[in-house]
């Protein structure tokens, strides 16, 4: 897997690079001082910079224009997790420490409603299967490099008794900070949730040193697949 500033060193949190002398890198120490919360770990099934297969397959199983478009990014993104899982079962396991008993996907913080990762997770059987959708957005602002206890809150009809009694997996299409899914891990741990860990399909490479000014969400959303 590819890793930029692997000599630098491998974050605790997010295993994406991060400089030496640090546990853990900017992103993940900026999401720890916003949530003031321990972070779950993550892992990234790939990596992808802007304009290579990776990316357009991710803004593509979302944005692309045409419906078989954005049905064919699906498949070959429900194929990659599938296969990757299938693969590496035993690790995911060994990293995130406990196995889990449910599967909830990020709300999109930059669309009104729904999670567009469900589309993947309700077509890879591992994940399928235990697929539930437990989060919508909260009042609280989540964003690249914001995350927020407040970020997301249980869905209706979802029973805080049951939802305590489980282990949730979070997934998500991407991680580009961690806010959005490290805020979704805090919301469920709010309500009493047992969070095993975040995956994720793909990691950006290049979203771990101190951020570059951000351009507004709309803009943002041109070039990474939030
Ligand atoms: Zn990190």
């Amino acid at each position: 897997m590819d890793r930029v500033g692997f000599d630098a060193g491998v974050c605790r949190v997010c295993e994406g690079p991060c400089p030496a002398g640090f546990a853990l890198c900017f992103c993940c120490r900026t999401a720890v001082r916003q949530l003031q919360l321990p972070l779950a770990p993550v892992v990234a099934i790939t990596t992808y910079r802007v304009g290579d297969r990776t990316h357009r397959l991710l803004r593509g199983y979302k944005d692309a224009p045409v419906g078989e478009v954005r049905r064919r990014c699906v498949g070959a993104l429900s194929a990659l997790v599938e296969r990757w899982m299938a693969d590496n079962a035993g690790r995911l396991r060994e990293r995130f420490g406990h196995p889990w008993s449910v599967v909830a996907t990020v709300p999109s913080s930059c669309r009104p409603t729904g999670s567009p990762a469900d589309a993947v997770a309700t077509r890879v059987p591992d994940l399928a299967r235990l697929h539930c959708a437990l989060l919508v957005r909260g009042a609280g602002e989540v964003d690249h490099l914001v995350a927020s206890r407040h970020g997301f809150e249980l869905a209706p009809g979802i029973d805080p008794g049951w939802l305590r009694a489980q282990r949730v997996l979070v997934f998500d299409d991407s991680i580009t900070t961690g806010a959005r899914a490290q805020s979704a891990v805090a919301a469920l741990r709010r309500e009493g949730a047992r969070v095993a860990g975040v995956l994720a399909v793909g990691r950006a490479t290049a979203a771990h040193g101190p951020p570059a000014p951000l351009a507004p969400c709309s803009a943002r959303r041109a070039a990474e697949p939030t």
